[in-house]
C-alpha cells in the first residue's frame, strides 16, 4: 500500500490504523515549533527516495517497481534540487509513498514520449517549469530568446509556448480520460481572465483553454496531499483550498456564493470592456489573505471558474520537512551539457518564500502570496553540510534565497491582526506598525555559516529591501552584510526614483535608496573594501513619463553610473501592474501614459542604457569588483584556518553543537 496524508482534517488515518495497525507506529506527527503554525500530521506509511525521480524505463527496472502513480511533466529539465517545483512535488509524492515518475521537455508534437514508463495509476501533474513559458521563450521585445536557462546548454525551443495547456492535451492524447493536475507559477498566474502580452490579447483562464481536472495555484504542497489521497480514494476534487475547478453549465447555474465566494466579471465583461482586468485584479488582490480572503468565480461563457481559498502558508516546521527531503541537489545523470539556471543556484540556499512587499510589477507575490515562511537555522546548516560534502564546492555560497535576503526570520507583532488584514503590502506607503523587521535571526544564521571551516565565502545575492535594510532593528545586519557578504558588486532594486512612480510600483521612496548608499560606502570603507553598488532599475513603467525618466538618468549622470542590466517593463498577467498596461490607466482609474511598441519604448531605455563619462560604473569595476572578491579568496586561502576540505559531516554538527552549548 503506497498511501500517504499530510494534512490533519481527514478520516483517513483512522481507516488506516484499522486496516494497518502495525504500521500505525510509523505514523509521525509533527507540530510546527512556531505560534502561528498549523498542527500537521504527517504519516508515512512507505516513503521512497531513490536518487532521482525516474525518467524512463531503466530507472523504474532499477528500483524495481512495476508501474508509477503519478507522471510529472514539466517544460524544464530535471533538476532534483528545492529550487525546483517539479522536483519539491516529486519528493513530496515520494515522500508519501506514491510512486512517480517525470518527463522532461517532452516533444510536445508526440504523445508517445509521455507513454515511456506506461500509464499512470492515478494522474498526471504538469507544469510549465519554474518560469511562465512565454517569458522563458521571448524576450520583451517579443523576439526568441537565445538561450533557456532552464534547459541543458542552454538550447532554445525545448518547450513550446502556453505548455501548460499543450503538455495537458498531450497527456490526455498518451493516455485517454486521465485526470491531469497543472500548477507552477505561469499557471498560477494565468488562472483566472488575463491580458498575454506576447500574443497582445485578453485570455480565458489557463484552465479553460487546457481542460485540466483542476488547477493548483501558490505553493502547492499541501493542495498536492489532498489532491492526491481524492484521486485514490476516487473523490471529487472539488472545495480544496489553493486550487481551481470548472463547472459545467448545469453546476454553475446552481452553484451558490453565500458570503464565501465573491463574484468577479466575466470572460464576456472583460472582453466589452478593458477596465474590468483592473477591476477584478484588485478583487483577486484583496481576496489573498489565507486566513480572511474568500474564494472566487468568474463565468466563461456558461461554464464557472470557482477559486477556492488560498492554502495557509507552511509553518517553519513544516518548511524544513520540505527543505529537508531527500534531493540530490544535482541534474538528472542523463544530461551531458550544463543547464545555465542550476550552475547560478548550485550552492545557493532557497530559505524563504512569499514576499511582504506586494510590489505591483511582481509575480511572486501573485504566486507565493504575501506571507512569509522560512525555514530553520538547522535546517539551512543542514544544507551547508550537504555543500561541503559535494566535491564541486569550492568554499562559495552564492546567496541565501527568498524574494529578497533581509526578510529571512521577519516576524510580526501581533499575528490576529495580520489574519484581518487586507493590505496589499507590508511596507508600503509606509512600514507596518505591526511588522517586525528582526535582524538578528538572518545574523545569527550568517555568522554560524561564516564560522563553519570549509565555507570561505557567503554572499547574498538575492539583495536587500531597502526599506528594512536603512531600519534601526536591522543595523547590525545590514553593517554585518556589507562587511563580509557582498561579492564585490550588491544589487539593490529602487527600480526608480521619482516620487510617483515608486508609489505606482509600491516600491520604497527614493530616500531609502539614498540613505542605504551612503551607509554602504561608510561602511565599505570601514571595511577597508573596494566594492560597487548595482541599482536595478525598470524603464517604461505604465504611468512613466519621460520626464520622470530624466529624474533617473539626471542621477546617473550625477553619480557617472552606466547600469550593466536595464530592465524594461514586462506586463505579467495576474498583477496590477500588467492591469495597468492592458488599460492604461492606474489603481485609482485615472489615465496614465503608457509606451506599448519597441519604437515608444526606446527613449526610456536609452535613459537608462546610455554610456556616461570616464569613471562611471562600467564593466571595468564590475571586473574590479569581481577582482577584489578573488583577492578576499586568495586572502582566506592562505589562512589555513578558513580552509579546510572539512572534517566530515558529523564531526562538523558535533563542533557546532558544541560551539551553541559553550556559547548558552
Ligand atoms: S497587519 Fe501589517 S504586518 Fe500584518 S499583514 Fe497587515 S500590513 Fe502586514
Amino acid at each position: 500500500m503506497r498511501k500517504g496524508h499530510w494534512i490533519s482534517n481527514s478520516n483517513y488515518v483512522q481507516k488506516i490504523v484499522k486496516k494497518q495497525p502495525l504500521v500505525f507506529g510509523l505514523f509521525r506527527t509533527i507540530f510546527a515549533t512556531n505560534k502561528q503554525a498549523l498542527t500537521i500530521k504527517w504519516q508515512s506509511m512507505k516513503s521512497l527516495d531513490p536518487k532521482f525521480i525516474p525518467m524512463n524505463q531503466n530507472d523504474l527496472d532499477e528500483l524495481g517497481w512495476d508501474e508509477i502513480d503519478i507522471l510529472l511533466v514539466t517544460g524544464d529539465a530535471y533538476v532534483d534540487h528545492p529550487s525546483y517545483g517539479i522536483a519539491v512535488i516529486g519528493r513530496l509524492l515520494l515522500k508519501l509513498g506514491y510512486r512517480c515518475g517525470i518527463v522532461a521537455q517532452p516533444d510536445w508534437k508526440n504523445p508517445d514520449c509521455l507513454k515511456v514508463m506506461g500509464r499512470p495509476r492515478l494522474a498526471c501533474f504538469v507544469t510549465e517549469g519554474n518560469m511562465d513559458s512565454s517569458l522563458s521563450i521571448y524576450t520583451v521585445g517579443r523576439r526568441y530568446r537565445k538561450t533557456d536557462a532552464y534547459s541543458p546548454g542552454g538550447e532554445i525551443r525545448k518547450r513550446p509556448q502556453h505548455a501548460a495547456v499543450v503538455y495537458t492535451q498531450l497527456c490526455k492524447q498518451a493516455f485517454s480520460k486521465i485526470p491531469v493536475v497543472i500548477g507552477g507559477v505561469g499557471t498560477s498566474l494565468r488562472r483566472f481572465v488575463h491580458y498575454d502580452y506576447w500574443q497582445d490579447k485578453l485570455k480565458p483562464s489557463v484552465l479553460v483553454e487546457s481542460k485540466a481536472s483542476i488547477l493548483v495555484y501558490g505553493m502547492g504542497e499541501k493542495a498536492v496531499t489532498e489532491i492526491t489521497e481524492r484521486l485514490e480514494n476516487g473523490e471529487p476534487l472539488a472545495g480544496i483550498r489553493g486550487t481551481a475547478t470548472l463547472l459545467g453549465k448545469k453546476a454553475a447555474e446552481a452553484f451558490e456564493h453565500g458570503n464565501k465566494y465573491v463574484v468577479l466579471p466575466s470572460f464576456g465583461a472583460h472582453k466589452e470592456d478593458k477596465d474590468q482586468l483592473l477591476e477584478s485584479t484588485k478583487k483577486i488582490e484583496f481576496e489573498m489573505n489565507p486566513w480572511c480572503g474568500r474564494g472566487l468565480t468568474q463565468l466563461h461563457g456558461d461554464r464557472m471558474l470557482v477559486q477556492e481559498p488560498p492554502q495557509e502558508p507552511l509553518s517553519t516546521c513544516q518548511m524544513d520537512e520540505v527543505f529537508d527531503m531527500p534531493f540530490a541537489m544535482k541534474p538528472h545523470p542523463s544530461y551531458d551539457e550544463k543547464i545555465p539556471a542550476y550552475v547560478t543556484i548550485e550552492h545557493s540556499i532557497p530559505a524563504v518564500r512569499g514576499c511582504p512587499g506586494g510590489c505591483t510589477f511582481c509575480g511572486l507575490v501573485a504566486h507565493q502570496g504575501k506571507q512569509i515562511s522560512y525555514r530553520s537555522e538547522e535546517s539551512i546548516m543542514g544544507t551547508v553540510d550537504q555543500f561541503l560534502e559535494d566535491k564541486n564546492f569550492r568554499g562559495t555560497i552564492s546567496d541565501i534565497g527568498g524574494a529578497a535576503s533581509n526578510i529571512y526570520g521577519n516576524t510580526v507583532y501581533d499575528e490576529d491582526k495580520c489574519k484581518k488584514c487586507r493590505r496589499t503590502s507590508c511596507f508600503y506607503p509606509k512600514l507596518c506598525n505591526n511588522y517586525n523587521p528582526d535582524g538578528k535571526p538572518l545574523l545569527s544564521l550568517l555568522k554560524k555559516i561564516k564560522a563553519t571551516d570549509g565555507v570561505k565565502h557567503l554572499h547574498l545575492n538575492s539583495g536587500l529591501r531597502l526599506a528594512l535594510a536603512v531600519d534601526d532593528r536591522q543595523k547590525e545586519l545590514t553593517k554585518e552584510v556589507i562587511h563580509h557578504h557582498v561579492s564585490g558588486h550588491q544589487k539593490v532594486a529602487p527600480e526608480h526614483l521619482d516620487k510617483r512612480v515608486v508609489a505606482l510600483m509600491r516600491k520604497d521612496p527614493p530616500e531609502d535608496f539614498f540613505k542605504y548608499k551612503k551607509i554602504f560606502e561608510e561602511e565599505s570603507k570601514n571595511a577597508n573594501k573596494e566594492q560597487y553598488l548595482i541599482p536595478l532599475l525598470i524603464s517604461n513603467f505604465p504611468g512613466t513619463t519621460d520626464d520622470e525618466m530624466k529624474v533617473v538618468g539626471k542621477y546617473l549622470d550625477q553619480e557617472n553610473w552606466s547600469p550593466q542590466q536595464v530592465q524594461d517593463f514586462i506586463p505579467l498577467p495576474l498583477t496590477i501592474a500588467g492591469a495597468m498596461y492592458y488599460c492604461g490607466k492606474d489603481p485609482k482609474g485615472n489615465e496614465i501614459e503608457v509606451h506599448r511598441g519597441l519604437k515608444e519604448r526606446r527613449g526610456q531605455i536609452h535613459e537608462l542604457k546610455r554610456k556616461r563619462g570616464k569613471g562611471g560604473l562600467t564593466k571595468r569595476d564590475f571586473r574590479r569588483g569581481h577582482n577584489q572578491h578573488r583577492k578576499d579568496e586568495v586572502n582566506k586561502s592562505n589562512d589555513s584556518s578558513s580552509v579546510s576540505s572539512g572534517p566530515n559531516k558529523k564531526k562538523r554538527s558535533n563542533k557546532r553543537k558544541a560551539k551553541n552549548q559553550t556559547s548558552d
